[in-house]
């Protein structure tokens, strides 16, 4: 036992050293964050809260860094050959909706003087705790990106054909027909996508969509299917955040193997 122990070690330290040996991979990180809140709605989610102050000094050290954010929609513009991304990109993203995403995110977000991509599930719209359709109106006149994560948050890859397409269509048409600007990006609830499903988002005139698998993304990434690295709340502070940068890079890297 002791020494399978030791032989498994061993592989891992190798493994592990080749893989921080191997060249710098190309491409820029997105983050999926849901809640920016100290408040614990329901203690079975709570991991998915960051706290306000957590967040803040998030977005010091991303500033720190050199990193500018952009949107989905600044990315494809790039992507169809309209000017370039900046030096050190990186797109922050909030899932599902929640009206903290207004009232604590948006403020250190324009204080920062950076920009994000909120993705709504419509049909909780202006429900307790979600966004309301004027705070989505008023984020997206201040340049936040307003995307679909579907009408009701079901996988989709779990759902019949009509239902699907529903889930995809309606989320989209309930957004613009209230006002909003266009909808073109959509986060896969549970990350759950195929391929029959990027092709019914290209049909109905969504541009891209993002997926809850770690990965940094080049012009070249498959649009719908870009990858992003989970920002949970943080057990060790700034040290874990750094962490998580690293892990979209080692994922990247890694990729860049096979
Ligand atoms: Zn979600």
């Amino acid at each position: 036992m002791r020494i399978f122990g030791g032989a498994i070690f061993i592989l891992s330290a190798i493994i592990a050293a080749i893989i921080f040996l191997l060249p710098e991979p190309e491409g820029f990180p997105i983050l999926e964050y849901h809640q920016v809140t100290d408040e614990v709605l329901d203690p079975d989610f709570e991991v998915y809260n960051v706290p306000p102050a957590e967040f803040a000094a998030q977005l010091d050290y991303l500033q720190a860094e050199g990193y500018t954010t952009i949107t989905l929609q600044d990315f494809m513009r790039v992507v169809h050959g309209k000017g370039a991304l900046p030096d050190k990109p990186i797109i922050l993203t909030f899932d599902d909706g929640y009206a903290d995403n207004y009232k604590e995110m948006l403020p250190i977000l324009e204080a920062h003087g950076m920009t994000a991509v909120v993705y709504v599930i419509t049909n909780e719209v202006g429900k307790k705790n979600y966004l309301k359709l004027d705070e989505l109106k008023d984020m997206q006149r201040r340049g936040i990106e307003i995307g679909s994560h579907t009408a009701d948050h079901l996988p989709l890859t779990s759902l019949d054909a009509t239902t699907r397409l529903n889930q995809i269509r309606d989320s989209k048409i309930f957004l613009e027909w209230s006002g909003l600007q266009t909808i073109y990006s959509l986060s896969y609830p549970n990350g759950a996508f195929n391929g029959d499903i990027e092709k019914i988002l290209h049909e109905e005139n969504y541009l891209t969509a993002v997926t809850g698998e770690a990965g940094l993304n080049t012009l070249e990434t498959n649009p719908y299917e870009l990858y992003r690295v989970h920002i949970r709340k943080p057990r060790f502070g700034l040290t874990e955040f750094k962490f998580r940068l690293w892990k979209a890079k080692f994922f990247a890297k890694v990729r860049n193997i096979f």
